[in-house]
């Protein structure tokens, strides 16, 4: 697994599981379309589709993708901490019952944790592959040609 190098700020979030000052991350009021990928290990753990404004001051979302979050007791004996199924980064914490949306359920995640992928890049992505066969297409006619 490759994990991307941290700055001071991530760590004390991602790796000491802190939490960023409410209101302040970069994703709190961000509505895109596309994925959010773990910051360190780039594993995709939430789409825009469940992402919602709960006004809490921290990026919410009701659903995970599937298999890519964690949930752990909290030290603190109450809460449910949240993290990355991959690497074990810290998201934040899950909270249910809170009646936000019907799934009932509040993923409540630091920006910070997160880095966000337009699906429109995603879909690059895809298209790169397809260059590639298409080259190969190209090889083939050239080699028809010779
Ligand atoms: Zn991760």
């Amino acid at each position: 697994m490759k994990l991307n190098k941290l700055t001071k700020e991530e760590e004390k979030v991602i790796v000491r599981k802190g939490t960023e000052a409410p209101f302040t991350g970069k994703y709190d009021k961000f509505f895109e379309p596309g994925i959010y990928v773990c910051k360190r290990c780039g594993a995709k753990l939430y789409r825009s589709e469940n992402k919602f404004d709960s006004g809490c001051g921290w990026p919410s979302f009701d659903a995970e993708v599937k298999g890519a979050v964690r949930r752990v007791p909290d030290p603190d004996g109450s809460r449910t901490e949240i993290e990355c199924a991959m690497c074990g980064a810290h998201l934040g914490h899950v909270f249910t019952g809170e009646g936000f949306t019907a799934k009932n359920v509040r993923h409540c995640v630091n920006s910070i944790s997160l880095e966000f992928i337009p699906y429109a890049k995603v879909g690059d992505k895809v298209k790169g592959k397809k260059q590639a066969t298409s080259k190969a297409a190209i090889k083939g006619q050239i080699a028809k040609t010779n």
